[in-house]
Formats: C-alpha cells, structure tokens, sequence
C-alpha cells in the first residue's frame, strides 16, 4: 500500500535510475509524508468535532481561513508608496474601522498586537514604566483571578521593584466574583491601575466591570484621583458585544479565541489615556505604543471573525445556554451514581453561556500523580475517546500545583483534584454534548 502511495508521488521517469537503497528512503519519506499529512488531518477535526476547549483556542472555519489567505501576499503596511503597501494599508485601516464600529470607539483608539498576553502587558507595563520614569510610586489593584498574563506581571514586576510598585489582589467570592465595595475600599492615595477581566476563562464568572467603572469615574470627579481602569475581555468577546469607552480606559481581546487564526491580538486604549501608556517596543512606531510590522492577514481576519461571531449573538448564546443545561440533564438523570458540583455562578445571567467548570468528587486517585492532577486522568480517557477538554487555563498546565482561580474561591482539596473545564463554541451540537456526557458516564462506571 504504502509502495503504491510511493509510486504516484515518486514515479515518473526518474524512477528507472532510482537504487533499491533511495527506494526505501523514499517509501519512509513517503510515509512519513503520509503520517504528517495525516496528523494534519486529525488535527484540523480534533478542533472541529467533540472538541470541549474553547476557552483555551478555537476552530478557524473556512470562510475566516479564506479572508486570511486573501491579506497574505501583500505589501508592508507601513510602506504606503507602492500599490502592494497601500492594499495592506488599507485592509488594516478598514479591519480598524470594522472593529471600532464593533467597540463604538474611534479608529485610533484600536491597536494591533501579537496577542492578549502582550495587549495586557503593554499596558501594564506601559503605565508602570512611565511611573518610574517619573520616580513616582505606583499602587496597582487586580483581582485574584486575573489571567497569569494580568496578575504575575503586576506582581514579578512590583517585586523587581524597590517598593516603587506595590499591588493587592482583589479578593472575589465563592463564585469567583469581585464586590465594588471591596475594591473601593482597598483603593489608595497612590493607586493608579486596576485591572478587572470581563469574565472569568475557568470558572466563566462575570464581574462587575460596568459598575467598577462608574465607581471609578465617580471617584475622579470627586478627588480628582485618576485610576486607570484595564479590563481583559478575552473570554467575554464574542459573547458579548462590549462598548469599552463606556466603562474602562482600556481592554484586551485575542483572535484566536473568537475563531481566528492564532498570533494576532487587539487593544483598546482610549485617546486620552495612551500618552501615559510608555511604548514596551521602540524602532518604527507603526501604533502609538507598538512598533513592529503590522500582520495584515490576521487584523483582517480578526476584524472578520468578530463581526462573525457578533451576528445573531442573542440566538447563538441562547443555543449555549440550551447545551449547558443539556449537560448537566444528561448527568443528573443518567449518572445518578456519580457526584458532581459545578463551580462558579448558577445564575444565567452571572456566567458565560459556554463555560462549565465542573467538579468530580469520586475521581479514582492515580498512582504517583499529585492529587490536585486526578483530573487529568479523565481528561485522558476523553482524549482517548476523541474528546478535547482541560483541566483549566491553558496557562496552568504545565505548573505544579492547582489553578489560582480555585484557590481564590477557597475549594476544596477534593474539588481542586477533580476539576474539569467543558467549554463549547458557537459550532457545538447537541449530539457532541450527549457523546461527552455518555464517555464521562462510562468513566465512572469503569473505574
Ligand atoms: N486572558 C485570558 C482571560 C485568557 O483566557 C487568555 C488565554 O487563555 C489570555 C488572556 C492570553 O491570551 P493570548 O493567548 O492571546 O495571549
């Protein structure tokens, strides 16, 4: 079989001079090719089908890989005096203007980064650094559920640094919520960065961004206190449509967590805030506060994808909201043996509508493997069944101990071990959902 495939890749008139010794080198190339080909294949539907990690990236579909290949062979943006750079120019201008007409916020204030990991740096790092610049402390509030990308730089950053940046974490409830009044009251003369995310990526949690804002609006016309307020919307976006100017100064979405291809980030920043936002990278100054050769194929294609996904929102998360109870229907009325509790807010209107952080309690204890990783032996199991789910943010699979959002909503050391995150998209089917609840079923009946 494998010699067949050989042929009508390597035959041809070559082949009367090919020794046996090549033959074999090209049949391994050949299935090597073949096994690669494959892979690619599988990989391409493991994001397609019964695939339950949505939080973590999501499947890229045809017509968004279209608008990307369109935007690939194109001039540097910022080389406008030939045709090739005037078209990447403009497709970036107009993927500025789709996207600030999304956000109802001016075209200049949309910036373009690699990802949310570096959208949320630049500013944090951007505001801290002009803050040193003028030997001035700085005081910066984040809640303790922060993506690491939030709250490890606040706090690597505040420990480098002599005690001119100090910081606190925002406490949240046991559903992962933060309180204004907590926050107000934690608020002092020196603080001038609070960093609150949209939702929550593990527990799917919202919080109360709108009201943090008024607060802190209230608080600059009364003191004239200037706080800058930065919101992480990565795994709101797309559920929701948000106006950032309307509450914060400044927000973060990633691409790739919208159905777009990945690399490729945007922020937010209103104007009147940028000037106290230093550049993190020097040399071209393509955005105000970036330089670096803009990626044409992937603003375009980010543009797209949210306007994509921000079409029939209301249908779409009523779907999700349909899947999640079907989920936890399935395993109430078929795995009554089993013991469950799903973390985070039962309220509808609290939570994401594609997030289910659901705790297993009789999860079997796996040989040498800490307690806190028992999950990942059920993950496995649905791996080994074609079913892609985590144990939580991708951010934390490589760390040793359990996740800092569980820790902050003070679970137990049993919820800690058998923690999973299901999280769907907008392409999941019931069918996929009853496939997923029938293999954990199994799981437990097996063990
Ligand atoms: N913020 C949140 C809430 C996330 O879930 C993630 C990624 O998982 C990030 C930030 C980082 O996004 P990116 O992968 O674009 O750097």
């Amino acid at each position: 079989m494998d010699k067949l495939i050989v042929s009508t890749h390597y035959d041809g008139d070559r082949k009367k001079n090919i020794s046996s010794e090549s033959k074999t080198g090209q049949i391994l190339e050949s299935i090597a090719h073949r096994a690669h080909r494959n892979n690619e294949r599988n990989a391409e539907s493991r994001l397609e089908k019964n695939y339950f990690d949505n939080n973590s990236t999501t499947w890229v579909p045809p017509e968004i890989i279209k608008e990307f290949m369109r935007y690939v062979n194109v001039g540097n943006p910022s080389n406008t005096h030939h045709k090739a750079g005037r078209i990447a120019a403009n497709a970036i201008q107009k993927a500025r203007e789709r996207i600030a007409a999304d956000f109802k916020c001016g075209a200049d204030e949309i910036l373009f980064t690699a990802c949310a990991t570096e959208s949320n740096n630049a500013v944090i790092q951007g505001i801290i650094s002009r803050f040193m610049q003028k030997r001035k402390p700085i005081h910066i509030l984040y809640s303790a559920i922060e993506h690491k990308c939030v709250g490890e730089t606040i706090s690597q950053i505040g420990k480098d640094s002599n005690g001119m940046v100090t910081f606190e974490e925002i406490p949240v409830d046991a559903d992962g919520r933060v309180h204004v009044s907590q926050i107000t009251d934690l608020i002092k003369p020196q603080t001038r960065l609070i960093c609150c995310m949209y939702a929550n990526n593990e527990l799917g949690t919202l919080q109360p961004v709108h009201a943090i804002g008024k607060m802190l609006r209230k608080l600059h016309a009364r003191t004239k206190q200037k706080i800058h307020f930065h919101v992480d919307a990565v795994a709101a976006i797309g559920k929701y449509v948000i106006h950032p100017g309307s509450f914060c100064d400044s927000m973060s979405i990633s691409g790739h967590k919208i159905h777009c291809v990945k690399g490729i980030g945007c922020l937010y920043v209103s104007t009147c805030m940028t000037p106290f936002i230093r550049p993190l990278t020097y040399g071209g100054k393509q955005q105000v506060i970036r330089s670096g050769t803009d990626n044409t194929a992937a603003i375009h294609c980010m543009s797209k994808a949210l306007e994509m996904v921000h079409h029939n929102r209301d249908k779409k998360n009523a779907h999700l909201f349909t899947l999640r109870r079907k989920f936890i229907t399935n395993l109430e009325e078929e795995g009554d043996q089993i013991e469950w509790d799903i973390l985070g807010p039962e309220d509808d209107t609290q939570v994401l509508p594609n997030t289910i952080l659901i705790c297993f309690y009789d999860l079997p204890k796996w040989e040498n493997t800490p307690m806190f990783m028992c999950n990942l032996k059920l993950i496995k199991w649905l791996d080994e069944h074609d079913i892609s789910a985590s144990i939580g943010s991708s951010c934390n699979t490589k760390s040793k101990s359990a996740s800092h959002v569980l820790s902050a909503i003070d679970a137990t050391k049993e919820q800690k071990r058998g923690t999973i995150r299901i999280t769907m998209s907008d392409y999941t089917t019931a069918e996929e959902v009853d496939y997923l609840t029938d293999v954990i079923i199994r799981f437990f009946q097996r063990s």
